[in-house]
């Protein structure tokens, strides 16, 4: 089985090929649809060119089919949350920056902590126990 990626709420699948489809609303009020990468730790990404922000800009992430706002604000406000399934279909918490720009994504499942990206350093102290790299 390959790797799915899921929205917590409506629990349909977010991937398509080898992307990570989200919706995202930057500051300027306008949405669009943006493609991820669905390997961890690669920050390549594919948007339209009319969706536009600044690093380090705070941008807003949606399932793209209930429209639930994936924010982790009881976290941390910078921080959103998708579900991986991996190829035994074990499930786990993917958590991402949503700064423009920043680099840190988190594997997690109940005892396991996987730190990616080189800004992950920023947000470990929000897990409880530190992550392996
Ligand atoms: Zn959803």
């Amino acid at each position: 089985m390959e790797i799915n990626y899921l929205c917590p709420k409506c629990k349909s699948f977010l991937n398509i090929g080898n992307k990570i489809v989200l919706s995202v609303k930057v500051k300027n009020e306008q949405k669009g649809l943006m493609l991820f990468e669905k390997e961890l730790g690669n920050y390549q990404i594919k948007k339209h060119d009319l969706v536009e922000y600044k690093k380090g800009e705070l941008l807003g992430f949606y399932c793209p089919i209930c429209h639930e706002n994936l924010a982790l604000d009881d976290v941390n406000s910078n921080l959103a949350k998708i579900i991986m399934l991996d190829e035994n279909n074990k499930e786990y918490d993917v958590i991402f920056s949503k700064v423009a720009g920043e680099h840190a994504t988190f594997k997690i499942s109940n005892n396991e902590i996987e730190a990616y990206g080189e800004d992950s350093h920023k947000y470990i102290n929000f897990f409880g126990h530190s992550p392996k790299y």
